[in-house]
Order: structure tokens, then C-alpha cells, then sequence
């Protein structure tokens, strides 16, 4: 148990570990509404508790709000996601040294899927919303599902690949979707997880914890809930700036699913101390949110320059993209 630490108990029993013994993290948002963020006490898994919302009708309203006009980006939008699409792919390039079978599960607008498909792999979507599901469907020709990922239908074992961006930490029930994502991996295939690191000190302490992110983890609480799941950890990566974890999974055979030792000693109070030491006394003194300044501000003028002329977003992909295509084409099998 954590020291110096209150139990509580919770009304969301812990995804990982079942426990309902926890601490409070947090009792506000990033942007400054009641939110309370617990730690379970025998496992370190962070989530927010009561939930601030149901996720379907949540999702639901916003997209709803979001679709009343066409979705259209604008080409910075374009251009940015587009350079996290070439950085998200060069973590994954070993994997694609031939043409596979991808799922890119939550796919936004497309620009990710559109780069594999171009480089001559099998490609799907899912995303929940419409307005984003279109406009990658009709700009790049992209085959996706319009829907939450629990909703999606696909053969057992059809895919090489699964990648899931930045969606897991908003699902209410992360392990049931690694699950239902393992049973679409073909026996050898992988499973790449990336989700924002609870340990992160990058951002502002009051920054830490948002209302659309259900769960918060870390390498261990991931790696384990993974493992519950029928998925072992083949490497993992954290971002340079510490904020992002991008973990390697594959399966276990046969499926073993180890309901009843997920508890994680030590990692409650490891996470709790991160958390509470957090400051921005302490954040100012790393170069941190100077870098992050700065970066901010360059990428401002680069997109400013990149985008002066640009006619659609499949053309600005396709200019930003053009070294990939040459290098990384798996030719179309
Ligand atoms: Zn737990």
C-alpha cells in the first residue's frame, strides 16, 4: 500500500487487477473541471473515477457536433499529422519489409493509412468518426469502418499488423479491446500499442490528467494488462520527451489468460511519487518547456512555408511522402 496515502474506494473496479482499493491523484482536469484521477493500490493503474462520462455518448455528441459541416482539415492540420504519420512509421518499419496485412485502428484523417497503402500494403481503418472516416475515404481512397473499434467486424486472424494510436487510454474497457485486437493478429503478427506515459513530467503538472482519457498508464501497468490479455511485450519505446510509451506486442500461445496475479507491487507508490513530486519549479529547470517553445515556433513558420501552395491534402502528402515512396515501396503484390 501506498504510504502516507489515503484508501478509497472506488465505483469503477480496476480493468487490470479488479482491485477496488485506491488512492486520489488528482481531483481536477487540464482544463481546470472536477476530475478525479485514482491509482489502484495493488497495481499502480490510473483511471478516472467516477467516469466523467459514457464514452459512446460522448464520442457520439462530439462527432455528431462535428459532422454538422464536412470535415475538411486545414493543410497545416494535413502537414502535421502527416509528420507523425512518417515518425509513427519509422517506428514500425521493420515490420513492413514486405507487403502486409494492416489495421490502423482509429484512424482519424487517414493520413498514417494513407502512407502504407501507398507503399503497397494491405490497409484498414476504423474510426469512429464520420466526418474524418470520409473525408480519408474520398481524398485517399482508404478502406475504413465507420464505428467504435468493439464495434468493428473482421475474420479472426486477418491481420500482420495492428497499430492503435493514441485510443486506447479513451476506451472504457482497455483490456477487452487488446483482447478483441489480439483475435484479429495472425499468429505471428504484432500488436503496436501507443498510449501518453503517466510518468511524463513534460507537461505542466496540470496538464497531467484530461477528460477524455478514461486510463493513464505506464510501461508495467500496460506490459501486464497486455499480458492478461494473451499478448507478451517484444520491445517497447519512450518518446524522447518521456511523454509517449509505444509498446511491441505479439501473442501468447495457446491463449493463457492470467486473471489472478495481475497485481503489480511497488508500482503505486512509484507512480504516486512521480506524480506528487511533479512541479513546475521542477519542470523549469529541465530544458523541457523551453525546447517545446521553441519547437512550437518552428513548426509554425515550416508549416507556414510547406503549405504556401497547396492544392489538397493528398498532393501535400504526397510531396511530404515522395522519400518514402522511393525508398520503403513494397510494390502492390
Ligand atoms: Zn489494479
Amino acid at each position: 500500500m501506498a504510504a502516507n496515502q489515503p484508501v478509497n474506494v472506488c465505483s469503477v473496479p480496476c480493468n487490470l487487477c479488479g482491485g477496488t482499493q485506491v488512492s486520489t491523484l488528482s481531483n481536477k482536469s487540464r482544463s481546470g473541471k472536477p476530475l478525479r484521477t485514482v491509482i489502484c493500490q495493488a497495481c499502480g493503474l490510473v483511471w478516472s473515477d467516477p467516469r466523467p462520462h459514457d464514452a459512446r455518448q460522448f464520442y457520439e455528441e462530439e462527432y455528431r457536433l462535428s459532422y454538422k459541416h464536412t470535415y475538411s482539415p486545414k493543410p497545416k492540420h494535413v502537414l502535421r499529422a502527416g509528420h507523425v504519420a512518417l515518425s509513427r512509421f519509422e517506428k514500425i518499419e521493420p515490420l513492413l519489409s514486405s507487403r502486409k496485412a494492416v489495421l490502423d485502428v482509429g484512424t482519424g484523417g487517414g493520413e498514417f493509412a494513407y502512407l502504407l497503402q501507398s507503399l503497397g500494403h494491405g490497409v484498414s481503418g476504423i474510426e469512429p468518426n464520420r466526418g474524418y472516416a470520409d473525408y480519408s475515404i474520398q481524398e485517399y481512397g482508404l478502406t475504413v469502418q465507420v464505428g467504435f473499434v468493439q464495434d468493428a467486424v473482421f475474420p479472426p486472424e486477418s491481420f500482420d499488423v495492428v497499430t492503435i494510436w493514441h485510443v486506447l487510454e479513451h476506451t472504457e474497457d482497455p483490456g477487452f479491446i487488446l483482447a478483441l485486437l489480439r483475435s484479429w493478429l495472425k499468429p505471428n503478427g504484432t500488436l503496436v500499442v501507443e498510449v501518453p506515459n503517466v510518468e511524463a513530467t513534460c507537461q505542466a503538472p496540470s496538464s497531467t490528467f484530461h477528460e477524455a482519457h478514461l486510463y493513464n498508464f505506464n510501461v508495467v501497468s500496460l506490459r501486464r494488462l497486455a499480458k492478461k490479455h494473451g499478448l507478451f511485450e517484444t520491445k517497447h519505446l519512450i518518446s524522447r520527451d518521456g511523454g509517449n510509451i509505444t509498446m511491441f506486442l505479439s501473442r501468447m500461445e495457446p491463449l493463457f489468460q492470467d486473471r489472478y496475479a495481475a497485481t503489480i507491487s511497488g508500482n503505486c507508490e512509484w507512480i504516486s511519487r512521480i506524480v506528487r513530486q511533479h512541479s513546475n519549479v521542477r519542470r523549469h529547470l529541465t530544458p523541457m518547456p523551453y525546447l517545446r517553445a521553441w519547437q512550437r515556433l518552428c513548426r509554425s513558420f515550416k508549416e507556414r512555408r510547406e503549405t504556401a501552395d497547396a492544392k489538397s491534402g493528398k498532393a501535400l502528402l504526397d510531396t511530404l511522402y515522395s522519400p518514402q515512396f522511393r525508398s520503403h515501396s513494397v510494390g502492390r503484390g
